[in-house]
């Protein structure tokens, strides 16, 4: 819940510097060139084929093996993986899987620096890669484990070899126009469709469990990338392999997982236990306290502080307000409560709110304590801000 009713400060998004961001550039341009080649049905079908497959590269192999390892499979497959994910450039393996499980450590926190809650759509959806903070990465510490295998650490430092590979490959069958169309046309939607994952759907969607981030469930999402989209299941449970928890959550990683399995090419794919699926699992302290900024930052402190203030404008309370600021914020707060404000949400609001936000609340009480405390906190700075603003206006 902000609390800025005199001035903001914009998020620090002034870092865009790698020259990466060039060849970026000239990838998408390239695809102009379909004004200007003959193109085929054949290049449309590439188009779309490199589309598929490169996509559960990202999904079944950057993600849900390489950042979350919740498969197994064999060293021969594991350098498949990262390879056909690498096609995508997208960067290396390892770099991505690091990327990505600082994610989830510090999800759509200032720490995050792919949270549309916290850095914007455009810098969460792409600019964030070409930030200094994107570009670097502690590899003895956050992918550690991958560190052991040359190969990868190889792959990883030449991390353009399999797209360029890949293009030859592509031009070399098709000609120009496969190359325009199938390679270029198809990496460009490739970038997207991935990037929505780190944007979209922690904007669009439901919210079935309290995660204490901004991760939804979209079925849109989940379609373009082949189940990615049911994000909301995925933090919650994020060691699952299956991210579609229902039979009708699409879930087309997880289908050819399974089919992959049959021949043990991978093997030990893991289940979200019936508890987690049901949304019963005990939240943590963290949780609990995310998921209460979330259900006090659905109401509206300006809106709550505005009303207040029309309201005790020419009456001795804003006096009394100050008064007791001068004593300790927790006079301030006792003071908005022993006011009865109306405009402040009761705690059956909140439970209301709550269950109109979250499908499976396993902590509500804590949450909406919490939330509440958050809320008288935040109006009560509010008021004393915007007197304090109004004060040095009047001077
Ligand atoms: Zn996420
Ligand atoms: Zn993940």
């Amino acid at each position: 819940m902000s609390v800025e009713p005199c001035s903001s400060s914009p998020a620090d998004q002034g870092d865009i510097i790698h020259p990466r961001v060039l060849p970026f550039i000239i990838v998408h341009l390239t695809c102009l060139a379909i004004f200007w080649v003959d193109v085929q049905p054949i290049d449309w079908i590439i188009c779309g084929a490199l589309y598929v497959i490169r996509m559960f590269g990202i999904t079944a192999g950057f993600h849900r093996y390489f950042s979350h390892r919740s498969y197994k499979t064999s060293r021969g497959f594991q350098f498949f993986l990262a390879f056909l994910g690498q096609s995508s450039a997208q960067r290396g393996t390892l770099w991505w899987a690091a990327k990505h499980r600082e994610h989830h450590k510090h999800s759509d926190t200032e720490e995050d620096i792919h949270s549309p809650v916290q850095h914007g759509f455009w810098y969460s959806h792409v600019l964030w890669i070409f930030s200094k903070r994107g570009r670097t990465v502690d590899y003895s510490t956050t992918i550690k484990d991958f560190q052991k295998y040359p190969e990868l650490v190889w792959l990883d430092k030449w991390d353009r070899v399999p797209p360029i590979l890949l293009g030859v490959l592509v031009w070399a069958i098709a000609g120009w126009s496969g190359l325009v169309v199938g390679f270029f046309v198809s990496t460009v939607l490739l970038f997207h469709g991935t990037f929505t994952i780190n944007s979209l759907s922690h904007v669009f969607g439901k919210q079935p469990y309290v995660t204490g981030d901004s991760s939804r469930n979209n079925l849109f999402l989940a379609i373009i990338t082949l189940g990615e989209g049911w994000h909301n299941n995925h933090h919650h449970f994020p060691s699952a392999t299956p991210q579609g928890f229902h039979w009708w959550q699409i879930d087309i990683t997880y289908y050819i997982l399974k089919a992959l399995s049959v021949f043990r090419i991978v093997w030990d794919l893991r289940l979200p236990p019936a508890h987690v699926v049901e949304g019963e699992r005990k939240l943590s302290l963290t949780t609990i306290e995310n998921a209460a900024q979330q259900l006090a930052a659905s109401f509206s402190t300006e809106h709550i502080g505005k009303t207040v203030l029309k309201a005790w404008t020419h009456t001795p309370k804003l006096e009394e307000l100050r008064n007791r600021a001068r004593i300790s914020q927790a006079e301030v707060e006792a003071f908005l409560k022993e006011m009865k404000i109306l405009e402040l949400p009761s705690i059956t609001n909140l439970k209301d709110q709550a269950q109109k936000m979250f499908d499976h609340i396993p902590s509500l009480n804590p949450i909406v304590e919490r939330a509440n405390q958050i809320i008288v906190q935040a109006v009560s700075a509010w008021l004393l801000q915007s007197d304090v603003c109004e004060t040095a206006v009047a001077v």
